[in-house]
């Protein structure tokens, strides 16, 4: 139901505990907007929107998106899911659902409201890809009985679940592919590669390179995708994706190491570890569309997003000494 006084959008964001939804309701916010976060915490922690306690524009609901929920809203974000393959492999068949319960769920909301709803996708769904760069129209080589099958089967069918929703229903659907992103607020623990090798670095560790270090990623600051996604969200009718959203600069994740361990000025020596079944050897993002239907491409080169990450994991180091020490 429309609101009578009010011009501001009621915007509901799942999975907004997590390290890009915290972002994303930032700057919503900043826009003035009214903002619904529903999240079950399984990734995402309270730590991330403690900022927001008391805020008269933002509200917090313990939710899991397999579960109906009835709410009023004018947009719906949908980024629940686990992220990090640590993460979505520790519960695989709670992952599937999450995608695809959770697809149907927020597109049922979104069709009994007639708003607008964007899917957080992954350029995991290009697998490990034979085309490189990956553009949009690329289908993918995706295995689907492998151990990284529930994340990448399960956002493929939330794909398809969007787009069938788009041409059954009419609804208004903006699907973005996102690529590896990182920055402040990323969970320490996740396993990702960035938080694994600053975290590493900081505490003067080894870093742990997995296989030879020669499959490559490439790395997007949070601020630049969280741009990239409201730009979408704000696409014009007609514009449904699947838009890739991402920092074409690719790296080997040896060449990430040793980036680490020169902005952190660590002692860190590099060790390798085995690689992870069905790893993608290469990702680089083909951000034409993005460029030319949105005008948006990324603006933050590495070491500057390196040096932000870096302060985020040096302060919450030091917290966890302190609160040892107490
Ligand atoms: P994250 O793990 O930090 O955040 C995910 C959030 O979803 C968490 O707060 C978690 O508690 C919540 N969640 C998980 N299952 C839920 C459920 N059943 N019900 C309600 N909430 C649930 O991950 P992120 O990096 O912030 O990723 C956000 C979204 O973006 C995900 O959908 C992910 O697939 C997508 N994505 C992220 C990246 C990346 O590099 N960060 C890349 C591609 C796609
Ligand atoms: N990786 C690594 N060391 C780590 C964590 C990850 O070498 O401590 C590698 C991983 O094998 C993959 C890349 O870094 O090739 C990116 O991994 P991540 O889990 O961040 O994301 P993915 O793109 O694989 O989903």
């Amino acid at each position: 139901m429309a609101r009578l006084y009010d011009s501001r959008k009621r915007i509901l964001v799942t999975g907004g505990a997590g390290f890009l939804g915290s972002h994303l309701i930032d700057k919503l916010l900043a826009q003035g907007h009214d903002i619904l976060c529903a999240d079950n915490l399984f990734t995402g922690t309270k730590r991330n929107l403690e900022h927001l306690h008391n805020h008269p524009r933002f509200e917090f609901l313990r939710h899991d998106v397999t579960f109906p929920l009835y709410v009023e809203v004018d947009e719906i974000y949908n980024l629940a899911c686990p992220a990090s393959p640590v993460h979505y492999q520790h519960d695989p068949v709670q992952t599937t659902k999450t995608s695809v319960h959770g697809a149907i769920n927020m597109l049922g909301l979104a069709k009994r409201l007639k708003c607008r709803i964007f899917q957080a996708s992954t350029s995991e769904v290009y697998g490990d890809p034979s085309v490189h760069p990956q553009r949009e129209d690329y289908w993918g080589n995706v295995n689907p009985v492998g151990p990284r099958s529930c994340y990448d089967e399960g956002k493929r069918c939330a794909e398809t679940l969007f787009f069938d929703y788009c041409r059954q229903f009419g609804l208004a659907i903006k699907v973005a592919r996102i690529f590896n992103t990182y920055g402040p607020r990323m969970h320490p623990a996740d396993g990702r590669v960035v938080s694994n090798f600053l975290i590493q670095a900081l505490k003067g560790e080894p870093i742990t390179v997995y296989g030879d270090g020669s499959q490559t990623r490439s790395f997007c600051y949070v601020d630049d995708l969280v741009d990239g996604i409201v730009k979408v969200m704000e696409s014009p009718d007609g514009f449904t994706g699947p838009v890739n959203l991402g920092n074409p600069d690719e790296f080997t994740i040896r060449e990430l190491a040793d980036r680490v361990i020169a902005e952190t000025k660590s002692r860190s020596k590099i060790e390798t570890r085995p690689l992870p079944c069905d790893d993608p050897k290469q990702r680089q993002p083909d951000i034409s569309l993005a460029k030319s239907a949105l005008g948006w491409w990324p603006k933050v080169p590495l070491e500057e997003g390196l040096k932000e990450t870096i302060g985020y994991f040096r302060a919450l180091l030091a917290a966890e000494t302190r609160a040892k020490g107490e």
